[in-house]
């Protein structure tokens, strides 16, 4: 494994960090306090449409696409140079990450030449309509249905915990169309208009007093056969598409979270009722294990960009990381609020690094299901990577109305 950058990536890096140092300056540090919903759209959108005009967006989307044409690695330089600004970019990672990459893989041609210009533009957010109330790690369990009505689909049913749906244009639909086929075989994807009749996105509170995600209900929603994403029956498949896309995006360690040098500086700070928090023996070793998970942290997503930059692409080892990661995250942020004692949990937002923490150990839960839970994770580890027994499938050739109650 060689850390250097290729003589070809230490330039990309060197004029990336020139640009984001002359057009991210007013990100170097977070926002005193949260944005506000309209606030975080308008920045989001705003920084989007910078990146676009200079190129720094869709950077490993074939050129045809509208994309830069270049490698995996550009697409890492790039993203590490802008991790060290707080720049809003999760309102387009879902749509630009996972959608439009299944939209351009499966989409008829006149159809993708409609939707990737204004995503990577900025100018339309898109959302992941997958999990429902009864599917989520069993997604091929959905029940959503989509029945065919001269050239338009129409479309009945209900999501849940759908990211951004109710600032989204448009989304990526998983439907049941062939409910007397086993559960993997029935299924077909489309493109839906989340702002068009019987779309209804119903935002969920989540304890952190924020609403990233929705219910979603359908109801006679039509949707045209031209949106379609690969043939009818071959939803699976195409979904496929988007989870690939997903486990690459979720395996790094989100920006925010806190680390070990986090946990240092707090701990330096803090005095507790038994003395200074670093003099401490069980801080010192909660502080060196924190470390010893970061660096091996670090170390599996440089097995993972080594493989990128020849040409490979992450195996299913790279679910080891996204279980470590959000393990790990949870973790550090518990501690760091303990180091706080009491006033780790108030939560007047009057001190930005503490929200900050807050925010985190809030955020780390949710990190530990979104994109396949922990156990999910390990039976893929189990299954891929360590040749161990598969899990009991018992339902998964039978057709799919006679597997479920109705
Ligand atoms: C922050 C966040 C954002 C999300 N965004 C989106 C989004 O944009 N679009 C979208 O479609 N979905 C989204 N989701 C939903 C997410 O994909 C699901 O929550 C996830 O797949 C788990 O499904 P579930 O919640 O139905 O739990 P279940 O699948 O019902 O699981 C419940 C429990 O059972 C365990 N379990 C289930 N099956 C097995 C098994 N075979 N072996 C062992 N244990 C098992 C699980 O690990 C879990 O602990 C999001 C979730 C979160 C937390």
């Amino acid at each position: 494994m060689d850390f250097n950058d290729t003589p070809e990536d230490a330039v990309y890096r060197a004029k990336a960090s020139a640009w984001l140092a002359a057009n991210a300056g007013e990100y170097r540090n977070p926002p005193a306090i949260p944005y506000s919903r309209e606030e975080f759209v308008r920045r989001s959108r705003a920084w989007q449409k910078a990146k676009h005009a200079a190129g720094y967006t869709g950077i490993t989307w074939p050129m045809a696409m509208g994309g830069q044409g270049l490698s995996p690695m550009h697409s890492i330089v790039f993203s590490q140079e802008q991790s060290r600004y707080h720049v809003p970019t999760s309102l387009f990672d879902i749509g630009l990450g996972m959608c439009l990459p299944t939209v351009f893989t499966h989409g008829q041609p006149d159809v993708v030449a409609r939707y990737v210009a204004p995503a990577l533009a900025g100018d339309e957010v898109w959302c992941q309509l997958f999990s429902e109330p009864a599917a989520g790690s069993d997604l091929a369990g959905i029940r959503t249905k989509a029945v065919k009505d001269g050239d338009d689909w129409v479309i009945d049913g209900q999501k849940v915990w759908t990211t951004n749906a109710h600032l989204s244009d448009y989304g990526i639909i998983v439907t049941r169309t062939d409910p007397s086929a086993p559960k993997h075989k029935g299924l077909t994807m489309f493109i839906v208009d989340m702002h068009g009749p019987g779309v209804e996105a119903r935002p969920l509170k989540q304890m952190s007093g924020g609403s990233d995600f929705n219910e979603v209900f359908f109801t006679g929603v039509r949707v045209s056969d031209s949106h379609r994403l690969g043939a009818v029956g071959d939803g699976w498949k195409v979904a496929l598409t988007t989870l690939m896309h997903e486990r690459l995006a979720v395996g790094g360690k989100p920006s925010h979270a806190p680390g070990y040098a986090t946990l240092m500086a707090l701990a330096a700070t803090i005095d507790t009722d038994t003395g200074p928090a670093m003099a401490q023996r069980d801080v010192r070793q909660r502080i060196a294990a924190s470390y010893i998970a970061d660096e091996g942290i670090k170390l599996t997503q440089m097995r993972a960009l080594s493989a990128l930059a020849k040409g490979q692409v992450p195996g299913p080892e790279q679910s080891i990381s996204k279980v470590v990661v959000a393990k790990t995250m949870q973790d550090m942020a518990a501690f760091a609020m303990d180091l706080n004692e009491a006033g780790g949990f108030v939560t007047t937002g009057a001190d930005p690094d503490l929200a900050r923490l807050q925010g985190s150990y809030m955020a780390s839960a949710g990190l530990r299901i979104a994109g396949g839970t922990d156990e999910i994770l390990r039976n893929i580890i189990a299954e891929r990577v360590l040749g161990l027994p598969g899990d009991l499938r018992p339902d998964k050739d039978l057709p799919f109305n006679a597997s479920v109650a109705a």
